[in-house]
Parts: structure tokens; sequence; C-alpha cells
């Protein structure tokens, strides 16, 4: 499907704050891949607690329509959240992710190597399942005889821990070392982690995979010593694949192996729709200066092609943030630099 396309329609939301700022350096780089890629179109799009305020709504109809009818993927910058809970506003991303059934959340992890060709001491993707678990939302407040009780459902069922297990397994084939690591706690939570595992551990069997996965081999974690070796040795992990709610801190303690929020980038995936979207935050402490790092946003434009199959142009992007990283001298001030978000996305386009 990938060779059929004659232009790459891409739906841009940079929502609120710096990502304002980094979003259309994204697409800048983008556009300087040539013939690497079908014709990038950008169709630009509103969502966010900026779009609430004027609108009453965080994430407009015409948004989700447009996304799901003319474009084959998107770019999304951050969202603000209001200090207080907002009658009415909820989340456009998470409600985004339900939309177009984005299940999977992906984010790779790496450090830049000091030479080129060097191995790197990080280099892991975590895969979060994005739909169940505690993230369901289905929590119950009653009194009784403790005092208040409040109970929280945790639902993890065979269908979304079969494909969001499937992906990590299509993820880990497609790397070098071809190795998964599946986290779960099921010597405390045999029913509901036990599940999780067992279907994890079922994909490769699956007569559909057709023994593709073979080469792949798979490792256990209990959450709670994979995050200590996370710290302690990195290099022991490839691929991690996790329920929601430990793929929500696993990958955010991975994210601070490697230094500024800035750098890392992830993308939402389901069957049919893939959306970039950089792991940090909206930064209302640096949002309007021009000092934000675009990196983020540029690697997660690059991780949104490779999943549509576009290796070559995701590879010159990447290729170009390394050096830039590499060479150290135009950076952003959250890695000890001076630089503008200009100069970054000025000194990446030289690279590529
Ligand atoms: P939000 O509620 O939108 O997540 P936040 O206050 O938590 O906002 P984050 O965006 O999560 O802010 O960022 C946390 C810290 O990292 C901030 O100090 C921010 O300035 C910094 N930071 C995040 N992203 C970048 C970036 N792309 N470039 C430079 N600094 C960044
Ligand atoms: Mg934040």
């Amino acid at each position: 499907s990938t060779a059929a396309r004659r232009s790459l329609k891409i739906g841009v939301i940079p929502a609120d704050g710096i990502g304002k700022e980094v979003i259309p350096a994204a697409t800048r780089a983008i556009e300087a891949l040539g013939s690497d890629i079908p014709k990038p179109e950008f169709i630009d799009l509103v969502a966010g607690w900026e779009t609430f305020t004027r609108t009453g709504v965080a994430l407009p109809k015409e948004t989700v329509e447009i996304l799901r009818s003319e474009c084959d993927c998107a770019l999304f910058g951050s969202v603000s959240s209001p200090s207080r809970k907002v009658v009415g506003y909820s989340s456009p991303i998470v409600a985004l992710r339900k939309e177009l059934d984005l299940y999977a959340n992906i984010r790779p992890v790496k450090s830049v190597a000091r030479e080129p060709g060097h191995e790197s001491p990080v280099d892991l993707i975590v895969v979060r399942e994005n739909t169940e678990c505690l993230y369901v939302k289905q929590e119950i407040l009653t009194t009784g005889d403790n005092g208040k009780e409040a109970r929280a459902t945790r639902l993890i069922t065979e269908r979304a821990s079969g494909r969001i297990g499937q992906m990590a397994f299509e993820l880990a084939s497609a790397r070098p070392r071809k190795h998964l690591t599946i986290i779960h706690k099921s010597n405390v939570l045999s029913v509901t982690d036990g599940l999780f595992r067992e279907t994890v551990r079922a994909v490769p069997k699956l007569p559909k995979t057709n023994g593709k996965y073979d080469d792949v081999t798979i490792a256990e974690q209990l959450v709670d010593s994979a995050v200590y070796r996370l710290f302690r040795e990195p290099e022991i992990f490839d691929v991690m694949v996790a329920p929601n709610l430990y793929g929500d801190i696993i990958s955010d303690a991975a994210a601070a192996l490697v230094g500024s929020l800035g750098l890392i980038p992830s993308i939402n995936a389901g069957d049919n729709f893939v959306m970039g979207e950089p792991v940090h935050g909206s930064a209302p402490d640096i949002e309007g200066k021009g000092i934000a790092n675009p990196l983020a946003s540029i690697r997660s434009a690059a991780l949104m092609l490779r999943h549509l199959g576009y290796d070559t142009g995701a590879d010159k992007l990447d290729t170009a943030v390394d050096a830039v990283l590499r060479d150290g001298k135009v950076l952003t001030p959250d890695l000890k630099g001076n630089s503008t978000t200009e100069e970054v996305l000025q000194a990446v386009l030289k690279r590529l």
C-alpha cells in the first residue's frame, strides 16, 4: 500500500504551548526529504485547551472526521492542561486515541553513540498498551465499615493483549537484536497479568504469524525488577511490552535515562492510522521564547514515517538528528546549548 501512494496526507495538530513551535519544525524537516517519500500534503487541524476556551470543545468533530477520511497519518504537538478540573474539558489526545483506535503507544529511547557506527548504551523501545488496564477509569467510591472505600476496575482482554503483543513482536523482529521482554506482575496479579503474559507469549504460535517471529527471543520481567534493571543495566533491553499502567511508568523512567524530554519521540499506532507525538508536554515555562527543542518532534515524524514503511526517509531524519546531537554545537538550552528552535532546525536541514 505504501508504494501506491502518490501523496502523503499528514494531519497537523500543533495544539498548545510549544507544540506550536516544534511541530512546524517537524513538517519542514519532512518537506526537506524530497523524493524519499510521496509528496507530503499538510492539513492544519485544531484541538486542545486553547481550542476549548475558544469554542467549548477540546476535540472538534471536524478534526476527527478529516483525520479519518482524508489523512494517512498525523503529527500532534502538546496540550496545556488546566491546573484545576474544568467541567466539560477532557484531554483531546486521550479522545483521539479512542476515536482512531490507536491502541499502541510506542516510545523508542536511545542515547546518542559517541561515534557513528558505535553502539548506543541505551537503545530500547517501550510498547505500551493504550486502551485498557486501570485506565478504563472505572472507579467507585463507597462508604463501609472502614470509612470511605475506593475501588478501580482493571481490565485486561485477550484481544487487546494479542494485538499489542503482535505489534511488539513485529517491532522486535525488525531490529538487529530481536529480543522482546514482557513486563508484568503475574506473581501477584495472576488473573489479569497472567492473561496478558500468556496472550503475548502465544502470539508467535498463532497460525496467522506463520513462524515469522520464530527468531525473536522472549524474556519476562516483573515490573518492579524491570525498573531496577532499567536503571542498572539498560543495555539488556531491546523491545519491552507492557500493559497500560506499567507501560506508562516504564516509558517515563526510560526517558529519564537519556536526559531531556525534548529528545524523546513517540507514536500512537493502530491498524489503520498512526500519529506522531513528542513525549514532552506544552512546557509553559518556555512557551513563546523560541527555544523549545524541536528534535523530539522531528524524531516523532521519523517514527511515523517508519511505521508507514518509509524507512529511507525515516533513516535520513534520524541520521541528521544524531549528527546534530553528536556535533554538539547547535543545541537548545535544555541540552545546555544556547541556540534557538529555528537554529537547531536549520542545523538538521543542513544535514539533510
Ligand atoms: P504539561 O502539563 O503540558 O505536561 P509541564 O509543565 O509538565 O507541562 P512539560 O512539557 O512536561 O511541562 O516539560 C517538563 C519540563 O521539561 C519543563 O521544564 C520544560 O520546559 C522542559 N521541556 C519539555 N519539552 C521540552 C522541549 N521540547 N525543549 C526544551 N525543554 C523542554
Ligand atoms: Mg508534563
